[in-house]
């Protein structure tokens, strides 16, 4: 489809049927139906449902069926909206059986879940309510105004959706890869244990072998060594206990200037005697010195 058949009319000379290639500019197209100097707006669709169109540059689409061009007389000003007195005579032109005073009073309200529940987009905005109105109320525009605040709350609520889906999509993946990642850790620390496991079970064998051994083995020598300490003690307190007794010799006074020869000689005697004794009895069991003079 390149090109589609339009209806100009309104007011202009020339209101006919152009036959206009799609994407061509409306001003091409109004500019054939020579336009009256008094036209004021033109508008795209019929006078009941048509939108008025903002800039002519706009190109013919395949919606594009009819182009109005508007005057003050033919379009004459609105008068101004009065309120609804529930007369009912747009429920009775409503080609769909509507109630359009209840989905206006419902728009109005911004109450749009009640809209929806009255079927507002059963409505075709074929604009008769709006026109049979006495009231003047522009019905069909607080209809549009319901069905983009529906649509753009429907959108919200999509892309919140869609954003929450995003969300949990992110957060389950993330799950699945930090258990994958625990899971591959765990097999890693797994295979790595199972390769230590021979050598360490080697080495472990080995190491108690050799500690049974090294125990068996040394158990004399622990005997020998304790053997070997204890005599070691022993002579240790002998020497000690000879150096004493040497020195307490050494300091020992022995008042022996003044004596007689008689007394020398028996001293002499007695010192004989307890050499004599010390070296009989062992180093142990030494009699002390004050003892054996006695
Ligand atoms: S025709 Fe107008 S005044 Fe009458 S009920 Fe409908 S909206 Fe109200
Ligand atoms: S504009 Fe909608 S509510 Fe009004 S008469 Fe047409 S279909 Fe019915």
């Amino acid at each position: 489809m390149i090109s589609r058949i339009v209806t100009l009319t309104g007011n202009v000379l020339q209101p006919r049927n152009w036959e206009v290639r799609l994407g061509t500019p409306l001003c091409d197209l109004v500019a054939l139906g020579q336009p009256k100097a008094d036209t004021s707006k033109y508008l795209m669709g019929g006078p009941m449902m048509g939108f008025e169109i903002p800039d002519l540059a706009a190109p013919v689409i395949k919606a594009t069926n009819c182009v109005i061009a508007g005057s003050p007389t033919l379009f004459p000003p609105s008068p101004p909206e009065m309120p609804c007195i529930r007369c009912g005579a747009c429920a009775e032109v409503c080609p769909h059986e509507l109630q359009p005073f209840e989905l206006y009073w419902f728009a109005r309200a911004r109450n749009f879940g009640k809209t929806q529940e009255y079927h507002l987009f059963d409505c075709i905005e074929c604009g008769c309510c709006s026109y049979v109105c006495p009231s003047h109320i522009p019905l069909v525009q607080y209809f549009r105004f319901a069905k983009s605040e529906i649509w753009s709350r429907e959108r919200e609520k999509q892309a919140a959706e869609a954003a929450k889906a995003r969300f949990e999509l992110r957060n389950a993946r993330a799950e699945r890869e930090q258990a994958e990642k625990a899971e591959r850790l765990a097999r890693a620390s797994t295979a790595r244990s199972s390769e230590r496991k021979p050598a360490s079970a080697v080495a472990s064998a080995a190491v108690v072998e050799a500690g049974v051994s090294g125990a068996l083995a040394s158990e004399p020598a622990v005997a020998s060594s304790a053997v070997d300490a204890d005599a070691q003690k022993k002579a240790t307190i002998v020497a000690a206990m000879e150096r004493a007794r040497a020195q307490r010799a050494a300091v020992q006074p022995r008042n022996t200037g003044q004596l007689s020869a008689q007394q020398q000689r028996e001293i002499a005697a007695i010192e004989a005697r307890r050499a004599a004794l010390q070296a009989e009895s062992p180093p142990d069991t030494v009699t002390p010195p004050e003892r054996a003079a006695e």
